[in-house]
C-alpha cells in the first residue's frame, strides 16, 4: 500500500518524491516486528492485534508523508483506502473488538489535522464516517452468516479429536498427525525427537469397585490434569483406552523424557485428589521415525514390565533385558 502511495506522492510533486521516501517506508519497521513476533504467538487473536498495529503504523506513516505534500487534498482518498485495510484485517476478529480499534482511524485523522491542516477536513470526516459505518455493517453481516458456521465447524473438529471426560485428545488425533495410513509415520515438527510415554493407573479396578464408577472418572480427570501440568503445550496427551494415556513428548531427548515421566509419576503419587491416593506405572520408549505403532508397542511392553515389578514405576524399554521381554502379551 505504501508503495502505491509513494507513486501518488511522485505524481503530486511531478518528480521523484524524495521527501516522503523515509516516511512511507518507515512501515518496514513494524512489518519486521510483525514477522518476528507472529511465529511466537499461538492465539490467533493476538496475531490479529499485531496486524492492526501494522495497519495503524501504516496510517501514521501516511500521516507523516502527507505533512510533506504540497497538496493534501488527496489524503481523503488515501484514508478511505485505509478503511478497507482495516476491513480485511477485521475479518479475523469479532466485530465488538473491531469497532474500537477501527474507530481509531477517525481519531488519527482528527489528531493529525492539528498539524497537517487538511484542505477539506470537514469533507474528509463526512466521508470517512459513512465508510466506517458501512464497513461495520458489512462485518456484522459476514459475522452472522459465516462466522457462526466457521465456529461450529471448528468446534466439531475439536470435539472429534477430544476425549469428553478428560479433555485430552482421543485416538482420532493420531489420524491427524500421521503422514499416511500405510506408513503410519508421525508427521509433526521435530518428530525425529519424540519420547513416548504409556501411562496406566495401578489397581484402578479397585478404585471403581470401592468408590464407584463416577469417582473413578474423577480420578481419570485428576490424572489427565497432573500429566498436562508436567508437559509442554507442544507435547501431546492422548487418552489411549479406558485408563491408559499415551504422551508424545515432542523434541525431547530420552534423558529429558525419563525425567518428565518420573516427574509425572511422583506428582500423581504425592498430590491429593478428592477420591483416594493413586499411583501410576509408566512405560517409556523412543519414536525412531518409522511406524508409530512400534514405539507405542515398546512403551506398552515397558509398562507391562513395570506392572510386573512392583508398579508405581517408570521403565525405559531399552533397560529391559531380552529374556524379560519374552513371555510378554500385549495389553493394547
Ligand atoms: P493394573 O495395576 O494392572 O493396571 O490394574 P488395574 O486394576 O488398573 O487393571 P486395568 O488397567 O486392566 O484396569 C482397567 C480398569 O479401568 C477396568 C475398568 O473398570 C476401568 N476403566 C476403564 N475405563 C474407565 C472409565 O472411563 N471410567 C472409569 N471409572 N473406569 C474405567
Ligand atoms: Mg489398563
Ligand atoms: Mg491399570
Amino acid at each position: 500500500m505504501e508503495i502505491t502511495y509513494f507513486v501518488s506522492d511522485c505524481q503530486i510533486f511531478g518528480r521523484f518524491a524524495a521527501e516522503t521516501l523515509i516516511p512511507r517506508f518507515s512501515v518496514i519497521v513494524p512489518l519486521i516486528l510483525l514477522a518476528v513476533c507472529e511465529r511466537r504467538i499461538k492465539d490467533y487473536r493476538y496475531g490479529v492485534f499485531l496486524y492492526y498495529m501494522v495497519a495503524h503504523a501504516s496510517m501514521w506513516a501516511t500521516i507523516w508523508s502527507i505533512w510533506y505534500l504540497p497538496n493534501k487534498d488527496f489524503a481523503r482518498e488515501g484514508f478511505i483506502i485505509m478503511h478497507f485495510a482495516f476491513l480485511a484485517i477485521g475479518l479475523g476478529m469479532p466485530v465488538v473488538y473491531h469497532i474500537p480499534i477501527h474507530s481509531l482511524v477517525l481519531l488519527n485523522i482528527i489528531i493529525s489535522n492539528m498539524w497537517n491542516h487538511y484542505e477539506h477536513f470537514n469533507m474528509m470526516i463526512s466521508l470517512a464516517v459513512p465508510v466506517f459505518i458501512g464497513i461495520i455493517f458489512i462485518m456484522l453481516i459476514l459475522e452472522n452468516s459465516y462466522a457462526d458456521q466457521y465456529l461450529i465447524k471448528k468446534e466439531l473438529e475439536k470435539t472429534s479429536i477430544t476425549d469428553n471426560l478428560t479433555e485430552a485428545f482421543n485416538r482420532n488425533k493420531i489420524n491427524e498427525i500421521i503422514s499416511d495410513d500405510e506408513t503410519e509415520q508421525l508427521n509433526i515438527p521435530q518428530s525425529s525427537d519424540i519420547v513416548v510415554l504409556m501411562i496406566d493407573i495401578d489397581k484402578f479396578k479397585r478404585v471403581n469397585d470401592s468408590y464407584g464408577h463416577d469417582a473413578g472418572d474423577k480420578v481419570l480427570v485428576f490424572l489427565a490434569e497432573q500429566i498436562k501440568r508436567c508437559i509442554r503445550s507442544s507435547d501431546m496427551l492422548i487418552r489411549w483406552g479406558g485408563e491408559e494415556f499415551v504422551v508424545f513428548l515432542v523434541g525431547a531427548e530420552m534423558e529429558v523424557g525419563l525425567r518428565i515421566a518420573e516427574h509425572i509419576r511422583h506428582s500423581v503419587e504425592h498430590t491429593e485428589n478428592e477420591v483416594c491416593p493413586i499411583t501410576i506405572s509408566v512405560g517409556v520408549s523412543r519414536y525412531d521415525g518409522g511406524n508409530y505403532h512400534d514405539a507405542v508397542r515398546k512403551a506398552d511392553r515397558a509398562l507391562y514390565y513395570a506392572k510386573g515389578h512392583g508398579r508405581n514405576l517408570v521403565v525405559h524399554y531399552d533397560d529391559i533385558a531380552d529374556e524379560d521381554l519374552k513371555g510378554y502379551t500385549e495389553t493394547e
